[in-house]
């Protein structure tokens, strides 16, 4: 029996067997740096480059079009940097990377509303695009409901414009196809830890002739694009990880780990008192599900299924922490209550069926425990 059941996927996957040896691999080489044009920068060069070739390749693009980045924040940042001072439309359940990069740099935010389920209105869209917009950015899947948004479509609108669009696929990079051809967006970011890649490296991809203005100076990496030496360990794990999606990623196996969350849903509905589910049972993610607990705190029950050994997520890594609750969860749902006792189970690959019983048989009983020493009492009790 596994120690632990890791069900924390959307925060950050481990490392792929394959990605340890090959950054071990690496670590044993006498590497120059990648800009030099001796043999030793040489060698470094050739690292990056095959790792470009592998990352392009599984979102269907050129190799000059992508830019190795620390990760999706510092990507996300780097398409706002491009529209400072302009007016850009997200929607109102992005990643903070997003939101706070956004306001930082526009001179004016506007959010476009979403459903019940996290998906972006379309015709609240059409009403606010005008051409006072210099970009839209919406997110392909949502980090912590699992929704997948309508970016065709949006694209589709912004296109009528001729306003770019850019879309931040971070969290569904690995679990669903990414084609930024079928896509027809202008800008788009993944990041490595969520397919198993190392963290603290991702890609941004700008489409051929869309406007571009560098967020890092002073240096000519990555095609003037982003300045500073290539971070090569980083980047060779990140495009090892992209090979093993190219040669090993299957909706089928997907669908597998989907109908293990679907499980684990019904029975959770059925088996633990005063819950609901936050996430959409269709056009989701295969691998996220967001539940909520009348009073009983998404905290508490992460710490207790944590000694039980089972890992799970309060929203997003990234809010954990910040007592405010999840803007996402407040846009869908307006209540902070189901905010405040939200969790949010991601499961990958490696999940098994025994994993969901393991959970089954513990978490009931938690929830119980605390809706019990609760002062805020559940609907059907005031
Ligand atoms: N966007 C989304 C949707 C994410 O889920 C995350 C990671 N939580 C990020 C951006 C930030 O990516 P990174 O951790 O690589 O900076």
């Amino acid at each position: 029996m596994k120690d632990l059941i890791y069900l924390d996927h959307a925060a950050t996957s481990p490392l792929l067997p394959c990605v340890k040896a090959e950054m071990q691999r690496i670590m044993e080489l006498d590497l120059g740096n990648a800009a030099a044009l001796h043999g030793a920068g040489q060698t470094a060069k050739e690292i990056v480059e095959t790792a470009r070739a592998n990352v392009a390749r599984l979102l269907n693009c050129n190799v000059s079009e992508i830019i190795f980045t620390s990760g999706g924040t510092e990507a996300n940042n780097t398409v706002m940097e491009i529209f400072r001072g302009q007016k850009v439309l997200i929607s109102s359940v992005e990643h903070p990377s997003v939101r706070e990069a956004a306001k930082a740099r526009a001179c004016e935010v506007v959010e476009i509303i979403v459903d019940q389920k996290g998906r972006m209105e379309l015709r609240d869209l059409e009403k606010k695009l005008d051409e006072t917009i210099g970009l839209v950015s919406v997110m392909l899947a949502n980090n912590e409901l699992g929704t997948i948004e309508p970016v065709v479509e949006v694209v589709k609108c912004c296109k009528k414009h001729n306003i770019p669009v850019h879309c931040d696929a971070t969290q569904a990079f690995g679990k669903i196809k990414i084609d930024v051809n079928e896509l027809g967006v202008d800008y788009l970011t993944i990041s490595a830890h969520k397919i198993g890649g190392p963290t603290g490296v991702g890609a941004l991809f700008v489409r051929q002739g869309a406007e571009f203005n560098p967020l890092m100076c002073g240096g000519h990496q990555e095609n003037k694009r982003r300045a500073g030496t290539s971070n090569v360990l980083a980047i060779a794990g990140f495009g090892t990880a992209a090979k093993w999606c190219w040669d090993n990623w299957s909706c089928r196996k997907w669908a597998e780990v989907a109908k293990l969350r679907d499980i684990l849903r019904e029975r959770i509905l059925h088996e633990v008192p005063y819950s609901s589910c936050n996430s959409p049972e269709e056009i989701c993610l295969p691998n996220i599900l967001n539940m909520s607990f009348q009073a009983a705190e998404g905290e508490s029950i992460q710490l207790y299924l944590d000694l039980k050994g089972i890992i799970v997520g309060t929203g997003s890594a990234c809010a954990a922490g910040d007592i405010k609750p999840s803007h996402t969860l407040m846009a869908t749902t307006g209540d902070a209550e189901v905010a405040h006792s939200s969790i949010r189970f991601s499961l990958g690959l490696d999940t098994t069926k025994e994993d969901i019983e393991r959970v089954m048989a513990v978490l009931p009983g938690i929830v119980r425990r605390l809706q019990g020493i609760s002062t805020v009492k559940v609907k059907e009790q005031i």
